[in-house]
């Protein structure tokens, strides 16, 4: 995954590959206290363009509030960062990683007086889920284990150490044979997948679980509400999804940095719609990859 790579961005210099490394007793390696967001910058005829940046950048700083953790860097010197990062590593298009973590310090729970790390890496990364996926799309599982609720631990914020949830949901739907989960929520409804939005097509209309139905709220996800609508569809994004709808969807699909948008064909072997890429989520797909492949809604886009 990371071959060709040759530095990374840390602590406010650019280091080798081999020498981005943290000590043993660094306060998130036994914690989980930090934050991270996934980035793409997308090849585009006016050259290299990251997309939705300053949402992402946003995010990343939120999450970080919500750990009182400051994260010593202004956000123009993470940016100036990135786009030099993916200069000097020569990326076209590429997936970023920007973490900020408390660091080597007292070991206690409150990490107070850790340093706060931070660090940016990129590297390419084609689709999340595969070619095919985007084409044909993917069979998913309902995991056994449930997302944790914004009550105790704030799923609007992008932290590491709740993600072993999404590794374990992973783990237990490639186990079972299939490609991806779908995580429901305390209350039983449907939240959202390991790592991306649920989008469910009905009547020619479209829903996604709302922000209390203990989700992240996804970058993707506001951008396909945005193309949805502009496209003309009704767009219902504060939505109760229950498990059963999901079996009698017209169409699902995932919304995601990695995963784009990502068709799904099957929940829990029963065939969703015609068992391929639905119309609608066809529309939406074909809008989003038009539009961070042509990069021209410039407030979408930091240029490299
Ligand atoms: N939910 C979870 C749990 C995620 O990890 C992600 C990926 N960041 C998403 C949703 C999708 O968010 P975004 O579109 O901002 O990548």
């Amino acid at each position: 995954m990371f071959e060709g790579v040759e530095e990374i961005w840390m602590d406010g210099e650019f280091v080798d590959f081999e020498d981005a490394n943290v000590h043993l007793l660094t306060h998130a390696l036994h914690y989980g206290t930090g934050v991270f967001e996934g980035v793409r910058c997308y090849e585009t005829e006016e050259g290299p363009a990251i997309f939705r940046w300053e949402e992402h950048l946003d995010r990343f700083y939120d999450s970080a509030e919500v750990y009182d953790m400051e994260i010593p860097f202004e956000k123009d010197e993470l940016t100036e960062a990135t786009v030099e990062l993916i200069q000097r590593e020569g990326l076209q298009s590429c997936y970023i990683r920007p973490i900020a973590f408390y660091g080597y310090g007292p070991l206690g729970l409150n990490p107070g007086k850790s340093p706060v790390q931070v660090g940016l890496a990129a590297w390419p990364w084609g689709a999340y889920l595969g070619e095919e996926a985007l084409e044909d799309g993917v069979d998913v599982a309902i995991s056994s284990w449930r997302k944790y609720s914004s009550d105790q631990i704030p799923t609007n914020a992008k932290t590491t150490g709740p993600y072993v949830n999404s590794v374990l949901a992973s783990l237990e739907a490639r186990g079972n044979g299939y490609v991806e989960a779908i995580v429901l929520n305390q209350e039983g409804n449907v939240a959202e997948g390991p790592g991306e939005n649920i989008f469910l097509v009905r009547d020619g209309e479209i829903y996604t679980t709302g922000l209390a139905e203990s989700i992240l709220d996804g970058i993707t996800r506001r951008t396909a509400i945005e193309l949805a609508e502009e496209l003309g569809y009704e767009v219902h994004d504060e939505a109760t999804i229950s498990r059963g709808e999901l079996y009698t969807a017209d169409e699902l699909f995932f919304t995601g940095t990695a995963a784009e948008v990502t068709p799904i064909r099957s929940v829990d072997d029963n065939q969703i719609g015609a068992g391929t890429k639905g119309p609608v989520t066809d529309e939406l797909q074909t809008a989003f990859f038009d539009l961070v492949e042509s990069g021209e809604r410039e407030e979408w886009f930091r240029y490299v």
